[in-house]
């Protein structure tokens, strides 16, 4: 891997614990495996227990530090951190479609796209504003403060291992924070590198350490229990959620959570047709349907079903499968051999209760964890595809004929992350958007994601926002001071 970047000394084998990079207490490592082709590129620290208690204390100390430098001094570091990334966009791509197996076009996107967060939480940094509230009585004054929480930590898994740095962290510093990260085992790599330009940028040390480990129980426990940590941002599946919620419970631990989705993809009968394609393409392939966001269920309302169909068909047909740095790649493999497992189960659950495969099937050439697209036509509410996130290239789409009918079955699940629908009716576009219950909405549009739009959920996908005026919000608590005898 070293070889391929113009700066090999991104790439990181130790932790960051503080400041200071270090092997594991225990000795141990984790191998960093490519899953294009299954080679380890690295062996990295997998961190102990002692060792993350031990950064939980050193982000104390720097976090009270920190809190009391100005907006400005917070931003001139994001901003050096900022135009780092941008200038090791390259390499940073590398990485990440080294230990993640995304196409490399879509990993310098996520690079650019993770350091917009860092650029826009620079920038915010200067302007916590709080208020003064007219009092309510003569002698009384009312001023709202927005303080920094104090130590932050974040779990985040591998579908962007170099964006979730960015969104997490950049906003915990930008509000007076510190953070103790812990990245996915699989792809802890991006997550260092950036923790490298972050040090080259000028972090104080002890505001950031990025702790991979295998042990990612311990962690969660950690986070939860000591009294130290005051806020735990994790992104990941709705199981895990619960239990570090439930976890946190004991010490009111104050949680974001972005969790699974199970996106409705709606299509409506005045739509254009092509771009309505086109958007499913970004929605539901974008990562190789390894997002939280991606369409999981296209719904299409009876007259355009067929034409819709076949475009959809026609054009999933010139999607490329293979490894990440072969520039004709659009799809790269999935993570994991149990990601493969969960795809093919759902394509041979949709076939046994009628669904017809109209272009894709999970086996592919390559063999290890690639697959080709797959489109099924006559997808029913009974399938697994209706209730489940595949998270894998499968594009399921089922028929409606009534805008009532299509909202009771997009909202029929648990989840609320994004969803998205392409209609033309002025009104209709509002009623929908107004009846989708879900924290995101897409209109006549597949990618919703930005840094300066808030990012989050509803109901079983979570709570707490990233992204925007309102991220910040969740790494700030307000204070209340009431003067009064005046
Ligand atoms: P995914 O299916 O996307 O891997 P997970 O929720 O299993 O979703 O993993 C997301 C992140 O949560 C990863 O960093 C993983 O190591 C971590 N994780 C898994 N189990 C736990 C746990 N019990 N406590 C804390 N973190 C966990």
């Amino acid at each position: 891997l070293s070889s391929k970047l113009s700066d090999p000394t991104l790439v990181r084998e130790q932790a960051l614990l503080a400041g200071e990079w270090v092997d594991s207490s225990e000795g141990k490592t984790i191998e960093v495996t490519n899953p294009s082709t299954g080679e380890v590129i690295a062996s990295v620290a997998d961190m102990s227990l002692e060792d993350i208690k031990l950064s939980i204390e050193k982000a104390d100390v720097a976090q009270k530090k920190w809190a009391r430098t100005t907006g400005k001094e917070k931003a001139a570091i994001l901003r050096r951190w900022y135009d780092l990334v941008i200038a090791n966009q390259e390499d940073l791509a590398i990485i990440l479609t080294s230990e993640m197996g995304k196409p490399l076009s879509e990993a310098r996107g996520e690079v650019i796209y993770g350091a917009g967060y860092i650029e826009w939480f620079g920038e915010e940094a200067k302007r916590i504003y709080g208020d003064t509230i007219p009092g309510h009585s003569e002698d009384k004054r009312i001023i709202v403060l927005k303080q920094p929480i104090g130590v932050t930590a974040a779990i985040t898994p591998w579908n962007f291992p170099s964006a979730m740095v960015a969104r997490k962290f950049a906003p915990a510093l930008a509000a007076g924070c510190s953070m103790v990260f812990k990245p996915a085992a699989e792809t802890p790599l991006s997550a260092l590198a950036l923790a490298a330009l972050a040090e080259r940028a000028g972090l104080p040390k002890g505001l950031l350490s990025v702790l991979p480990t295998t042990n990612a129980k311990s962690f969660g426990d950690e986070v939860c229990s000591n009294p130290i940590v005051k806020k735990l941002t994790f992104t990941g599946s709705t199981e895990v959620g619960r239990v570090l919620m439930a976890n946190g419970a004991k010490k009111i631990l104050k949680l974001s959570l972005e969790l699974g989705g199970n996106a409705p993809f709606i299509v409506f009968n005045d739509a254009d047709v092509d771009e309505a394609v086109q958007g499913a393409i970004v929605s539901k392939f974008r990562n190789n349907g390894q997002t939280c966001v991606c369409a999981n269920r296209i719904y299409v309302q009876s007259e355009v079903y067929e034409l819709f169909v076949e475009k959809l068909t026609e054009a999933v047909k010139t999607l490329e499968v293979g490894d990440g740095f072969d520039e004709r790649t659009s799809l790269g493999p999935l993570i994991n051999a149990a990601a493969k497992e969960k795809l093919s189960d759902h394509i041979s659950d949709a076939i046994s209760k009628g669904a017809e495969v109209l272009t894709g099937n999970e086996q592919h050439p390559l063999g290890g964890t690639f697959a080709f697209p797959t489109v099924l036509k006559n997808v029913t509410s009974d399938m697994k595809v209706a209730g489940e996130e595949t998270f894998a290239p499968l594009a399921p789409v089922f028929k409606f004929d009534t805008v009532d009918e299509v909202i009771e079955l997009a909202n029929n699940t648990e989840f609320g992350l994004a969803s998205y629908f392409y209609a033309n009716d002025l009104t209709q576009v509002w009623k929908v958007a107004e009846a989708l219950e879900y924290g995101m909405v897409g209109v006549n549009t597949g990618l919703i994601s930005t840094e300066v739009a808030p990012f989050g959920g509803v109901k079983q996908s979570g709570f707490g926002r990233e992204g925007s005026k309102y991220g910040l919000d969740d790494f700030l608590s307000l204070k209340y001071i009431c003067l009064g005898g005046m």
